[in-house]
């Protein structure tokens, strides 16, 4: 089959790897017909990650099942699926308590936890931007979709990620009907976090950011764009809200925040979004953080540190909540509301292409050149 394989920091080519195929019981495999770029993937094509050269990207995948291992009860063949980018077994401590996001049976390391597909330090498992996936636990990972499932495939792909992950911000951010909210970050996962809010009955959503297609893109939601380009994002917010900050926010960039220049400063978002929510609010932070990154331009970042600005943080009685996204808490609602057509997360993708267009469309989503808003790959088995 043919899979995009990592070959170093920003090479990544399209080759014939060996078919994914059944190894246990209860795997289900899957012809991927959908699967898409990830701002996480790009962490990893940068090298910014300590992901192995030869292994395949992948985890925000929808296809169809094309066999079932003996031990599959309920998912058949024939079926269109999505799958989490979460891992999980289903039946260990964390699993049960419904935090897919750090199963302890998927991640092979016994003091770590958290598992996904084609994903630095998150197990062995074999990514999906190919023909073919091989998904573990397959009856507990697959979510099935009705017969609407080709024809809206570009909605239901976002179930796999961006959008619980964009749900899950404001969930931690605890964002209620007539809330005020921040987030930084317009990239997908700020765009689907944007979406949630909105969906969720805030009154008013504001996103920081300065590529201004993206932020075209937050303006035909109902969102409010800010570009840091041009304004103090936090000045801008507090104007906004009569001096006293969101009532929550939402941390959607990540361990390479940068400024306007590009400078990284992993500490930016936080602490901008302290100063841009209100004493005793609440902050959602999705957006990756490392233990160790040793790219990284300064001391502290190399040890995966942050010079957070805790006594801000703690002088304002604000609550943090961090981490992946537990996909399966929310995936099937989200489904529902897709199929009764009360959300169409599709809306931010700008490509649909070929698997064999990957090097190009990483290149592109990668420099977040104009108009690259979300990719989505169909590799050429599929029933396009
Ligand atoms: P992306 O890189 O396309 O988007 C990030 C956006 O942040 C860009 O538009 C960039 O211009 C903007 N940005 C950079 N510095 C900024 C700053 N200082 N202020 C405001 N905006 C700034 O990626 P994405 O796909 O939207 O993902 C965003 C983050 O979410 C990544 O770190 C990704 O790894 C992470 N993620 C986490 C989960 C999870 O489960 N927690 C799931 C998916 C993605
Ligand atoms: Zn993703």
């Amino acid at each position: 089959m043919k899979a995009v394989v990592y070959d170093g920091p920003r090479e990544v080519s399209v080759q014939d790897v060996p078919d994914a195929r059944i190894e246990r019981p209860t795997d289900v495999l899957v012809q991927i017909t959908s699967t898409n770029i990830c701002g996480s993937d790009l962490h990893m094509y940068e090298g910014r990650t300590d992901f192995e050269t030869g292994r395949w990207f992948g985890h925000e995948n929808l296809g169809r099942v094309i066999e079932v291992g003996d031990g599959v009860d309920k998912v058949q063949e024939g079926e269109y699926v999505v799958l989490p980018f979460n891992v999980a077994c289903g039946h260990c401590k964390n699993c049960e308590r419904g935090l897919t996001n750090y199963c302890l049976t998927a991640q092979p390391k016994a003091e770590w936890a958290g598992a996904a597909y084609g994903f630095a330090d998150m197990g062995p498992w074999a990514g999906g931007q190919a023909d073919l996936l091989r998904v573990p636990w397959g009856d507990f990972n697959c979510l099935r979709l009705g017969e609407d499932a080709e024809e809206k495939q570009s909605d239901y792909v976002m179930l796999a990620d961006i959008f619980p992950t964009g749900y899950h911000a404001t969930e931690m951010a605890d964002v209620k009907p007539g809330d005020q909210t921040v987030i930084y970050g317009a990239g997908p996962v700020g765009c689907m976090a944007a979406y949630s809010a909105i969906l969720k009955g805030a009154s008013r959503v504001m996103v920081v950011d300065r590529h201004p297609d993206r932020l075209r893109l937050v303006e035909e939601i109902g969102a409010i764009p800010i570009d840091d380009s041009k304004v103090d994002p936090v000045e801008a917010v507090n104007e906004m809200t009569m001096g006293l900050g969101a009532d929550n926010g939402c941390e959607c960039v990540g361990y390479q925040a940068h400024d306007v220049e590009g400078h990284e400063h992993p500490n930016m978002t936080l602490n901008r979004l302290v100063q841009s929510v209100r004493f005793t609010g609440t902050i959602g932070v999705v957006g990756v953080y490392v233990p160790q990154d040793p790219g990284a331009s300064d001391e502290l970042a190399k040890q995966g540190e942050v010079a957070f600005d805790y006594g801000q943080f703690w002088f304002r009685g604000q609550t943090m909540g961090s981490g992946q996204a537990p996909v399966k808490k929310y995936n099937r609602r989200l489904r529902d509301l897709v199929a009764a057509g009360k959300a169409t997360p599709s809306w931010i993708v700008s490509h649909e292409l070929s698997l064999d267009e990957a090097p190009n469309a990483y290149e592109h989503f990668d420099n977040r050149d104009d108009g690259w808003t979300k990719v989505i790959l169909h590799p050429a088995g599929a029933a396009a």
